[in-house]
């Protein structure tokens, strides 16, 4: 007989490391959430099961978690227009806010946050996303196709539950899981998640700004110069000043190895401080689908390693996820906006990250989504049994080929060069994978009709040929996202990235760089390094800097 009681096994189903995470949470909710949870005996078991392990859990972690489960076919279930299980719907009697398919992964992610939007009702929901749908007049139902895999999907589903909390006598908001609801991704032509559809009319793929996705909703299309129009309004609107201050010490942009580290140490060390990430946390690392060379961890899928990372900085310190850097402002303060409120930081770290480099070849733009992809570990499901073409000689690519060879997809790697630049040991991988390799070719055109069909190549001799391809994924290396270096004056290398010293002090006094956008070997272990030391340097200066908070007798915060 067991031992342990109901409730002890479903709190068991969640990792240890969350719970505490998910108990503090659900205890700040201001209003009790209602989770219901529909099932339909004999399909998805697993799914159905896990679903209901996840829902039970959060409800054992809360009185704030109200839960109720019902059968698909019951008289609730045709009232709800249940289609599908499991479904999980978020408070139902206010929005139409749903989970087709298991919430794992990422999508358990994006989850968490439809129950933080729903606790916190209209006050969640911004200024600008409010003026926007209120003149929306018909119904729209959003149906956001994502996978467990994939960080940018959580962003984009909680767009749309942001809208369904915003208008929900208008807006659906459903969060649709390729993995369990294969039919409905093939009905949609789905090659990519995030895939937004938006009443079977208006198609996006990708993860999009708040305000860009909220404008697409109300005109049913991607309109960039409404979008134009409505930043112009809204700049006019913003010259009536309700901007609210936070003072601070240190504000860290960027929610990756990088940042997390820097906000471990920089709590550590007394500092106040907070994570800024505009997408979700973990960086480049969340899209890796295995990590080998992190010390301590022999093998650990990228996200996982993530959570770990994601936790234990949660200890310290604040991560404001989908909080985008809008503008920043040097002066004695530092000003860093964001749409919720305006941080004055004594000191403030870049960990921005880099962004996918992009082929620039034909074909390359028309197919994204439908056969050109920048994340294997998002997409590579799409393909399982076809064929794939990886470009890139780097860890990436090599990473990247293996992930879509164990997943029984036939695949070939393409470089430019006669040898790779990823470490030994992919190398030895790969050739005992036997994943074939052309060398010294580089990806011309991405050619086919809907989907694609083949890659030409530009062979070194000047030579050509078409290689038959279901998928190009496109592993070429990154450029660093330094628009805010550049806005704050810091100077950059000869090829782009942050120029730091050794204590990651950038060029810009109290101005601080670590990670990937700092160029150099960008690991993981050492963008946590770095983050570490930009926080003990800020430490330093602030100290040395403010110790008596004045200047020529007068304080100056
Ligand atoms: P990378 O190391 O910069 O490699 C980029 C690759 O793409 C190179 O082989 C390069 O060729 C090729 N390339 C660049 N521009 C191209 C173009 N226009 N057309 C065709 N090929 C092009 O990038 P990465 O593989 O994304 O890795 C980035 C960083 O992350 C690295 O420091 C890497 O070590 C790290 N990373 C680490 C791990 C891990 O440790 N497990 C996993 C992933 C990434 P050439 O070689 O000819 O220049």
């Amino acid at each position: 007989m067991s031992t342990l009681s109901a409730e002890e096994k479903y709190r068991n189903f969640i990792p240890e490391e969350s719970r505490d995470y998910l108990e503090k949470l659900f205890a700040g909710f201001k209003r009790t959430v209602t989770i219901e949870v529909y099932t339909a005996d004999g399909e998805h078991r697993e799914y159905n099961e896990f679903t209901l392990n996840i829902c039970r859990a959060f409800n054992v972690f809360s009185d704030k978690i109200e839960l109720r489960e019902y059968a698909m076919d019951s008289e609730m279930g045709k009232n709800r227009n249940i289609i599908a299980t499991p479904t999980v719907l978020i408070s139902p009697d206010e929005y139409d806010i749903r989970f087709l398919g298991a919430p794992a992964g990422e999508e358990g992610r994006a989850l968490v946050e439809a129950l933080k939007l729903a606790s916190k009702g209209a006050d969640g929901i911004s200024n600008s996303t409010k003026e926007i749908l209120e003149p929306l007049e018909e119904d729209r139902l959003i149906k956001i196709f994502a996978s467990p895999t994939c960080p940018y999907c959580p962003g984009q589903a909680i767009n749309a539950f942001k809208a369904a909390v915003a208008r929900p006598d208008k807006v659906s908001a459903w969060n649709i899981s390729t993995l369990d609801n294969e039919n409905m991704a093939h009905e949609y032509k789905v090659g990519s998640v995030p895939h937004t559809d938006i009443n079977n009319t208006a198609t996006f793929t990708g993860l999009e700004p708040e305000e860009k996705f909220m404008l697409q909703l109300l005109f049913l299309k991607p309109l960039e110069e409404v979008v134009e129009e409505q930043k112009t309004a809204k700049a006019e609107a913003e010259t009536a000043d309700d901007t609210v201050f936070e003072d601070i010490d240190l504000v860290i942009i960027g929610g990756g190895p990088a940042g997390m580290s820097a906000g471990i140490y920089a709590k550590r060390s007394g500092l106040s401080c907070i994570i800024l990430e505009k997408q979700g946390v973990g960086g480049q690392v969340a899209l890796t689908p295995k990590v080998e060379n992190y010390p301590g961890f022999t093998n650990i899928q990228g996200f996982e390693l993530v959570e770990i990372l994601g936790t234990h900085a949660r200890e310290y310190t604040d991560i404001h996820q989908f909080a985008e850097v809008s503008d920043v402002r040097y002066g004695k303060r530092i000003d860093i906006v964001t749409e919720e409120k305006t941080y004055r930081a004594k000191g403030v770290m870049l960990a921005t990250g880099v962004n996918v480099r992009m082929l620039g070849v034909p074909g390359e733009d028309k197919f994204y989504g439908h056969g050109v992809s920048y994340c294997a570990t998002c997409d590579g499901n799409f393909y399982k049994g076809g064929k794939a073409v990886v470009v890139g000689g780097g860890n990436t690519a090599l990473t990247d080929a293996l992930h879509l060879k164990h997943l029984g997809i036939e695949t070939t790697i393409v470089h430019r060069g006669d040898k790779f630049r990823a470490e030994k040991v992919l190398q030895d991988s790969v050739r005992r994978e036997g994943i074939e390799i052309i060398w010294n070719s580089q990806v011309s055109e991405i050619i086919g009709e809907d989907q694609v069909e083949s890659a030409r190549l530009i062979n070194k001799d000047g030579t050509e040929n078409i290689l038959d391809t279901d998928v190009v994924f496109v592993a070429i290396g990154h450029t660093a996202n330094t628009q805010l270096a550049e806005k704050l004056g810091c100077e950059l290398r000869p090829d782009g990235f942050i120029k730091v010293d050794p204590n990651q002090r950038t060029s810009v006094e109290r101005v601080y760089a670590a990670g990937d956008v700092t160029g150099g070997v960008r690991q993981i272990i050492t963008a946590t390094g770095q983050g570490a030391a930009a926080a003990l340097a800020a430490f330093d200066d602030f100290t040395r800097l403010f110790d008596d908070n004045t200047e020529n007798g007068k304080n100056i915060w």
